[in-house]
């Protein structure tokens, strides 16, 4: 009888000691937690400034940050660029979160001070708008996932898609940028968001997507087994109430 093969997952966490708004964290300990209850055996590496990335990896996580903190890693991710787009050309998964999602695009504008540029990875660009963006945000399913998104915003960057295919059509919330309907992007195996929440706890089939990605990128393509998951469950059902509920906020996108 031949062995069973390990499973392994790689997870980089990109800044993981400045780029941590609203619970960003939760979409690591999701993905390791729903990784290792499928017997996968999971590493999860934080990377900042003046580190080097691995060789190697499955899935790069890059959270959100406030101006002061994009500044700072702005400056240092030049220093990245190469093997974040080799990750990506190689079929690695990757989830930007705000501030992370604006830095790989083209540029971020501040409302205040010159323009903080962004590393290109992602076909976007930003721009300060004058008001905030803050509340519950719900994106249809799309053709990526069959069940609506569900999280949190909070940001005055609007991001501008260039002939890029979005996360999703926004249903309740401001999405990319209050104007066009959209929010996010997938392009490759990257998915940039606003959804914070954290997005990954109460959106658990998009955690699997980028997992199989992830596993898929080292040539393991075995399926995942479904997980029953209660929390998620409650989790989203309150927070689509709550969102429906408050559903005047916003400019006026709502479902
Ligand atoms: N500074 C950005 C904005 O407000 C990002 C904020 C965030 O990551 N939540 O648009």
């Amino acid at each position: 009888m031949g062995s069973i093969m390990k499973r392994t997952l790689s997870i980089v966490w990109l800044y993981h000691d400045l780029m941590n708004l609203y619970g960003d964290r939760g979409n690591v300990l999701t993905l390791a937690d729903r990784a290792r209850r499928r017997d996968i055996e999971v590493s999860v590496k934080g990377v900042s400034v003046g580190e080097e990335l691995p060789q190697q990896s499955d899935i790069v996580f890059f959270g959100g940050g406030q101006d002061k903190e994009q500044d700072l890693v702005a400056k240092d991710l030049p220093s990245k660029k190469q093997k974040l787009q080799s990750h990506l050309k190689k079929g690695g998964a990757l989830l930007a979160v705000c501030g992370g999602y604006q830095l790989l695009g083209e540029y971020y504008q501040p409302l205040h001070g010159s323009s903080i540029p962004g590393l290109g990875l992602l076909p976007v660009y930003t721009k300060a708008g004058t008001h905030r963006m803050i509340g519950d945000l719900v994106v249809a399913p799309s053709t990526l996932l069959d069940q609506p998104l569900i999280g949190f915003e909070n940001h005055s960057g609007q991001t501008f898609l260039r002939d890029a295919q979005s996360l999703g059509k926004v249903t309740i919330g401001h999405g990319n940028n209050g104007k066009d309907g959209t929010e996010g992007i997938v392009h490759m195996h990257a998915v940039g968001t606003y959804l914070h929440g954290p997005v990954l706890p109460k959106n658990p089939r998009l955690a699997d997507q980028l997992i199989v990605w992830g596993l898929g990128s080292h040539g393991d393509t075995q399926p995942l087994r479904e997980l029953v998951s209660p929390y998620s469950t409650i989790a989203r059902d309150m927070a689509l109430l709550r969102a429906q509920s408050r559903k005047t906020h916003g400019l006026g996108l709502k479902s």
